[in-house]
């Protein structure tokens, strides 16, 4: 059955036990890495997933903490002996920048397998894959740069799962988590192009979603539980703190 592993749950700057926000889906034919800021191999090894076992990358937008990952993820794939193809996903801005990332480390030189890098519409339910037991939209969000939010279906359990990437408020995250079982939405702190946790409570009010997993927050709070009670005065439904390695299931 399909799962969502979540990887890294910080900001920016990441500490001990939080690293820099990213998540794996794991379906039956597919294995979908969203964001890569950090090395991933290592948490992937943690739980037992092999680095070429990865079939799709998708990165929400071209900032350092959520994709400076990807050219060593993709070395270490060579250097892995991958043979089968990867997909690697973003909007034109982000797919642009990558490439002239990969080329600055010349990648051409060693990249031997098959990367299809797919360009994303920058338009609201944009297919971004499909498959059996899961099928994943995206939206743009309102971010510094061009952005994506991302919302997993599993069509399996009729489950949904929502992820704002980072954003303003937005009507845009509304649509995106609409009656989401669970919406990660990010708490980076009121400031441009971000959202406060309080906002986050606002949006999955706005949004009608069930739950609210906070995700992209600041690390060396005394309390992050606060962040919790911050949202909790928007939103009735159960605020969760997502953490590393938390997992969900889905029939
Ligand atoms: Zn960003």
């Amino acid at each position: 059955m399909p799962k969502l592993i979540i990887l890294g749950t910080s900001d920016s700057v990441p500490d001990e036990n939080h690293d820099n926000t990213h998540m794996l889906l794991i379906g039956k034919t597919r294995r979908v890495l969203v964001d890569c800021a950090s090395n991933p191999v290592m948490r992937l090894r943690r739980i037992g997933v092999e680095p070429n076992s990865i079939t799709d990358i998708i990165m929400t937008h071209f900032h350092p903490d959520h994709v400076s990952g990807v050219p060593l993820l993709l070395m270490n794939m060579w250097l892995l002996g991958r043979h089968d193809q990867l997909n690697l996903y973003g909007l034109e801005h982000t797919v642009r920048l990558m490439e002239q990332l990969l080329d600055a480390f010349e990648w051409e030189r060693w990249q031997e397998y098959p990367v299809d890098i797919k360009r994303l519409r920058n338009k609201n339910m944009t297919l971004v894959l499909e498959a059996p037991d899961l099928r994943i939209v995206s939206y743009p969000v309102n971010h510094f740069v061009p952005a994506i939010g991302l919302r997993f279906e599993f069509p399996g359990s009729g489950k949904v799962v929502a992820y704002t990437s980072d954003t303003a408020p937005t009507a845009n995250v509304a649509w995106l988590a609409q009656g989401a079982d669970i919406l990660l939405h990010e708490a980076s702190g009121e400031s441009e192009g971000h959202s406060s946790a309080a906002q986050a409570g606002e949006m999955a009010k706005q949004a009608k979603a069930k739950a609210l997993y906070l995700i992209h927050y600041p690390t060396g709070l005394k309390n992050p539980q606060d962040l919790v009670a911050e949202a909790s005065r928007n939103f009735d439904g159960p605020v969760v703190l997502a953490e590393d390695f938390m997992e969900f299931e889905f029939d």
